[in-house]
């Protein structure tokens, strides 16, 4: 249980039953972008291995360069036969290596940044004025600064589709089914940052599936960023604040974010089992109600957070399936990483660019005119890429299209 406890052998345990078998290489995005055995899952479990054992020391540069690599997307697990728990170990390394060399000045800035309360708030108001200028879209392209104003563009408030615009009413007209249900909302940092649109889609869109939605104060960052840091301290400190803040009970807890809900459905016990993604809670019960038609082309993008490590695959498309006139074009490589990973694009512009490529040329081939993802990374990243492309398409949630198609069905007064 990762808020009550440290891992320990535990996280490394994790790895033991890897037998060597390599069915997880064609599925790792890193060993598909350089051909090292090294950058594989095999040749990094055998270098964890090591770690834990001490024939290799946490200092050890070549050790660290290859775990960096890492995105951390677990697109090895599901493919492996053996049932290798890799992100447990790969956890357990970074916490390792977090302790011998420290957390790079980059990662320690963006995490003091975007997840440190009061700091943030100023830091997202300054971003939101950026945003607002229109320059981050305009600025867009290649080289770290132009594809972070990418990232910033890509966050887009502007919630015309196809040019529908979508209202900004609270009331709901109708309501199904009839005994509603409480859930209690997730926000977040990144995703209250810059991302409130995507909450208020996500509260009107389960007040429509017959959903009461709470708010609850005193909750913080998921600590999803600090873990990938190797910052596990840290993490299973907020982790404590938030099983806290969100209390006893059996109330589901709504996430709309696929890294956030990744990382809390591990802080183990009573609290990780009320954990739900948001496409999750709105297929339960028959759901989601159908909304009015959107004749757009969407490609949808699945997280790898909410893919392979949560395994929720289906309710993304029974929401796409309850807007007619969507058509869902299929990409090749959509299951494979962006490389976003949280900060990973931040720190390894190299390899997380060299895994974008496929997924934008994937994409360009299709053409669509909406790219879906329920993942800001993913959204930020994908967006920066489509943009530094010139490849003409929106990027949004899935929810705020079923949130355009109530409206487009007169659901929202
Ligand atoms: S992680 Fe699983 S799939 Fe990959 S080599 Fe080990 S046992 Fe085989
Ligand atoms: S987590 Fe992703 S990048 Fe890392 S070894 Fe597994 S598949 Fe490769």
């Amino acid at each position: 249980m990762i808020v009550a406890q440290e891992r320990g052998r535990d996280g490394f345990a994790g790895l033991d039953a890897c037998v060597h078998c390599g069915f997880c290489l064609q599925a790792c995005p890193t060993f598909l972008a350089t051909g090292d055995e090294a950058d594989s899952p095999r040749g990094r479990i055998e270098l964890m291995r090591a770690l834990e054992r001490g024939d290799v020391a946490a200092t050890d540069t070549a050790l660290a360069f290859h775990l960096d690599r890492c995105l951390g997307c677990r697109a090895c697990e599901p493919v492996c036969p053996s049932g290798v728990r890799y992100g447990q170990g790969l956890e357990a390394a970074r916490e390792q290596l977090a302790r011998a060399r420290g957390v790079p000045w980059l990662a320690r800035a963006a995490l003091w940044a975007l997840t440190t309360p009061g700091v943030s708030g100023v830091v997202y108001g300054l971003a939101r004025l950026l945003r607002a200028s229109g320059l981050p879209r305009l600025l867009a392209g290649w080289g770290r600064i132009r594809f972070a104003m990418g990232m910033l563009a890509a966050t887009t408030s502007d919630r015309r589709l196809d040019g529908q615009t979508v209202s900004h009413s609270h009331r709901i007209r109708t309501v199904y089914p009839p005994n509603r249900l409480t859930v209690s909302l997730f926000r977040g940092c990144v995703m209250q940052g810059l991302f409130s649109h995507v909450h208020e889609a996500t509260i009107r869109t389960l007040q429509v599936n017959g959903y009461d939605v709470r708010e609850v104060a005193g909750q913080v960052c998921c600590g999803a960023l600090h873990a990938h840091a190797g910052l596990l301290d840290e993490a299973r400190a907020l982790g404590r604040v938030n099983v806290a803040a969100f209390g006893d009970g059996d109330e589901e807890i709504v996430v709309n974010s696929a890294g956030c809900g990744a990382f809390m459905k591990e802080y183990g016990g009573q609290f990780a089992a009320r954990v739900r993604d948001v496409t999750e809670l709105l297929a339960a019960h028959g759901g989601p109600v159908p909304g009015g038609p959107l004749d757009l082309q969407v490609a949808y993008d699945p997280p790898c957070h909410l893919l392979h490590a949560q395994g929720v695959s289906q309710p993304p498309q029974r929401v796409f399936a309850a807007i007619p006139l969507l058509r869902l074009v299929t990409v090749a490589g959509a299951a494979d990483c962006c490389g976003s990973a949280g900060l990973f694009t931040l720190v390894e512009p190299g390899m997380s660019r060299a895994v974008l490529q496929p997924k934008l040329e994937g994409l360009a081939a299709v053409a669509p005119q909406v790219v879906a993802t329920g993942n800001p990374g993913c959204v930020m990243q994908l967006g920066a890429g489509l943009a530094a492309r010139g490849t003409r398409a929106q990027i949004r949630h899935p929810v705020e299209l079923l949130d355009a198609s109530y409206q487009a069905a007169g659901r929202y007064e």
